[in-house]
């Protein structure tokens, strides 16, 4: 594959031919691009495109509103810095050799969004206002309510099927790197593909991870995500705000709530029946919390004081593998760009003075976990 290439009047044929995969770090795009190896200091990020800006459309690019350019490999740092210095003085830019924990974070803050977006869609809400019944529609929204609407979702809406088990011998398994689902795993809903390999004859079982809320309904099952995208939809339809929320080195998630009264996000967990147990995952799983972020189709905030009864040690601990600032600027990159996604504004007016408020509400010095944070395992 070949491109042309102009810098500075120059023109020059650019051969794809070596692999570099990245990911991007502003999210509207995500490719896997090869390109000539000489060349590949050409390559820089904005947050319209990744790839190379053919000089005909640099007038394009000094009107978009790219205020932060960040660049992966720290040898381009100088070339980049003389480049954007002299064309574009106004754009500010971040240089480093980025480690991966930052494409497994981006990586999983972009599935739970997938999983939140899912929620918002209104393709069954027809199916599901048939399925709630009439005493929990015809009740007001209010967090009283939710206990009852969780007992009904848990006992009577879907089975829990989290079955790891070889699809050849049954037996246990261990659990490997999800992958990309194939054409035909796409086409019928998956979003992913988690990986499973047999710890007896070692055979690979692939599990579709489908989040098409007809697709469950129709199954009656599910797992982590299933469980909590319906669950979602179904307050969407009831009318609580809501987002996801997941302790990004594992792969679980849960909701908040939002509490009208109170003007703070309640935790809330459809898989473990749990209302307002934030420290259910530290304490009653003995799970590390690290990186714990809410997510929504328009926001993404660092909510890990939450979750947790020790922040400074969390915080010890996840600057190990990732310098805070670099998970900062990620969060906050996510963040100002989903919430200027094409959306109506209220809905963002919302959404911000409801992280503001649940900033200012939420405790977050040491606390003492309750007997139901210690013992909330029911499922897992
Ligand atoms: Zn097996």
């Amino acid at each position: 594959m070949k491109t042309l290439f102009h810098y500075k009047g120059k023109s020059r044929e650019i051969n794809y031919n070596v692999a570099f995969s990245t990911f991007d770090l502003f999210g509207l795009v995500k490719k896997e691009f090869c390109l000539d190896l000489d060349i590949e200091q050409y390559v820089f990020f904005s947050n319209k495109e990744i790839g190379f800006i053919p000089e005909r459309q640099m007038g394009e690019f000094a009107k978009t509103d790219v205020s932060i350019v960040h660049i992966i490999k720290r040898d381009h740092y100088a070339f980049q810095k003389n480049f954007i210095d002299t064309i574009y003085s106004s754009i500010k830019f971040a240089a480093g050799t980025l480690p991966d924990i930052v494409f497994d974070l981006f990586d999983r803050l972009r599935t739970i969004r997938l999983y939140a977006k899912e929620a918002n869609k209104t393709y069954s809400d027809t199916t599901l206002k048939s399925i709630i019944p009439n005493a929990i529609r015809e009740a007001a929204p209010t967090i009283q309510e939710i206990p009852k609407i969780i007992q009904w979702f848990s006992s009577q809406l879907l089975r829990w099927n989290n079955d790891t088990s070889c699809h050849s011998c049954q037996e246990e398994t261990r659990r490997l790197y999800p992958d990309r689902p194939t054409k035909n795993e796409y086409e019928s809903g998956a979003v992913r593909v988690d990986r499973y390999v047999c710890l007896k004859c070692y055979a690979c079982t692939r599990k579709p991870i489908n989040i098409n809320i007809d697709y469950i309904l129709k199954n009656k099952e599910g797992g982590n995500p299933q469980f909590c995208i319906v669950f979602a939809a179904i307050l969407r339809l009831l009318g609580y705000g809501f987002r996801f929320v997941s302790n990004l080195s594992l792969d679980y998630c849960w909701l908040e709530i939002w509490d009208p009264i109170n003007c703070i996000y309640i935790h809330v967990d459809p898989c473990q029946d749990a209302i307002n147990a934030p420290l259910l995952y530290e304490c009653g799983w003995g799970k590390g919390i690290t990186w714990v972020c809410a997510v929504g189709e328009y926001e993404c905030v660092d909510v890990t004081t939450k979750y947790t009864s020790n922040i400074l040690s969390v915080l010890e601990l996840r600057q190990n593998s990732l310098d805070e600032t670099i998970f900062q600027q990620m969060v906050g990159l996510r963040n100002g760009m989903w919430s200027h996604s094409d959306s109506p504004n209220p809905i963002i007016d919302i959404i911000i003075q409801r992280q503001i408020d649940d900033l200012s509400n939420s405790v977050s010095c040491k606390r003492t976990p309750s007997k139901t944070e210690k013992n909330g395992m029911i499922r897992l």
